[in-house]
């Protein structure tokens, strides 16, 4: 399982559809100040489910939609999809390929989409609990997050290793039954 391929259009600084295609293996991206790299993994943190607008460097969410610049008037969505190899069938999905998808209107509605179907941000999560992606995963590490692992309690740094494991799931369907 690897990200193949970022689509971007109306997200922050990317007003145009975008497509950046990524390799297996190691991709760097590089550019000017203020040219968009940190857009990008802000982008792929917005399309996992992240609900916090401080983590996407935004004051409220209709910040992540295009807003314009004195050449060109804001746009009234945003939509970011991930494009996943699933050849190895890591995501519990009969699909070679996932496609996720999330998409802001200016007037606050908001839809994810798993391989184009229309789904709740609960089915983002289980989708990829366990998989080291999300939100919360270990393949996204911000900054600073290194030295909050280091300087963590045990509790937060068992945490990942539960991840790691593949354990997630089974705790919070544990954690689900308890409740009904
Ligand atoms: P640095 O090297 O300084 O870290 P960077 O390449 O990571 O720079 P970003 O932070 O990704 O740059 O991009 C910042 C740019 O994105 C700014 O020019 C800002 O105006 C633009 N931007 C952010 N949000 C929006 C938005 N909603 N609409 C249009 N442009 C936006
Ligand atoms: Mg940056």
């Amino acid at each position: 399982m690897y990200l193949k391929k970022i689509e971007l259009k109306g997200f922050k600084s990317f007003a145009d559809r975008t497509t950046i295609d990524l390799m297996q293996g190691l991709t760097c991206v590089v550019g000017p100040n203020g040219s968009g790299k940190s857009n990008i993994t802000d982008a792929i943190r917005w399309v996992l489910g992240e609900q916090k607008v401080k983590t996407l460097r935004g004051a409220k969410m209709e910040d992540v939609i295009f807003n314009g610049t004195h050449r060109r008037s804001a746009l009234g969505v945003a939509e970011v999809s991930l494009h996943f190899s699933n050849e190895d069938r890591r995501f519990p999905i009969d699909f070679s390929e996932i496609v996720l998808a999330r998409r802001l209107y200016r007037s606050g509605e908001s839809e994810y989409l798993i391989n184009d179907a229309p789904c709740r941000l609960k089915d983002v999560r289980e989708l990829f609990m366990d998989t080291g992606v999300g939100t919360e995963g270990y393949s996204l590490i911000g900054q600073g997050r290194i030295d909050s692992i280091i300087s963590g309690s045990s509790e937060d740094r068992r945490m990942i290793f539960e991840e790691a494991a593949g354990i997630v799931k089974y705790k919070q369907k544990k954690r689900e039954a308890l409740k009904k």
